[in-house]
């Protein structure tokens, strides 16, 4: 495609579990030719590949406590000065920020031109992910909604019936949404919007629906912008 705005190309990614953020996060990379940054991924290959921030975030893993905020963002500063190193045309960040404290960290490292929110009413968060099932036998994940089983249920690699772990029935689900995501997803999305930032997304739709509409408000953003290159 023709990307002639140089406008909308350091971009965060915002959005709930359950969102389908990772998926679009993957299509929108390589529709736009940038690179992804997701910040669960960069902390495993830190980790595996014993760099010393990995060995650091290892320590604390090893001790089944949380990496903290300081060593997430050193990644993400490495990670963002080796773009920069190679070339420097822009980013897509997912799983980070993830609250305003984050992203007063980011600001110290780079300044970025869209946050883009993937936003899915918090009902639809729960009854996609009170969908996930697992087989105890093999660990196989499924969605009835998006991934399901060949057969009702029943794990397609081994045969088992699948089951619902505890953690994913609606109760557990909607409780994580208010507290994990919202209570500090809310105030961050209302930062960017503050600042111009926000582009939000009807989340709720096919992946192809929604990447439809993603490409349409970046391209939007830009001509809106004066798409200067
Ligand atoms: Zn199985």
């Amino acid at each position: 495609m023709a990307m002639g705005c140089a406008g909308a190309k350091r971009i965060v990614l915002l959005g709930p579990p359950g969102a389908g953020k990772g998926t679009q996060a993957e299509r929108l990379a390589r529709h736009l030719d940038l690179p992804l940054i997701v910040t669960g991924d960069l902390l495993r290959a830190a980790v595996r590949e014993g760099t010393p921030l990995g060995r650091q975030a290892k320590a604390y893993m090893d001790r089944g406590e949380l990496v903290p905020h300081e060593l997430v963002v050193a990644l993400i500063r490495e990670a963002l000065q080796k773009i920069e190193v190679e070339g420097g045309k822009g980013f897509l960040l997912d799983g980070f920020p993830r609250n305003l404290a984050q992203a007063q960290a980011l600001e110290g490292i780079t300044s970025i031109d869209v946050a883009l929110l993937i936003d899915v009413p918090r009902e639809e968060v729960v009854r996609r992910l009170s969908a996930r099932r697992v087989c105890e036998r093999c660990g196989r994940v499924y969605n009835l909604l998006t991934q399901p089983p060949q057969r009702d249920e029943i794990c397609d690699a081994c045969g088992e019936k699948l089951t619902q772990r505890s953690d994913d029935t609606p109760e557990v689900v909607a409780k994580r949404f208010d507290v994990q995501y919202n209570q500090e997803a809310q105030p961050l999305i209302e930062s960017y919007r503050q600042k111009g930032l926000l582009l939000s997304i009807d989340g709720v739709g096919s992946v192809e629906e929604v990447f439809g509409r993603i490409v349409r408000a970046l391209e939007g953003r830009c001509a809106g912008a004066g798409g200067s290159p």
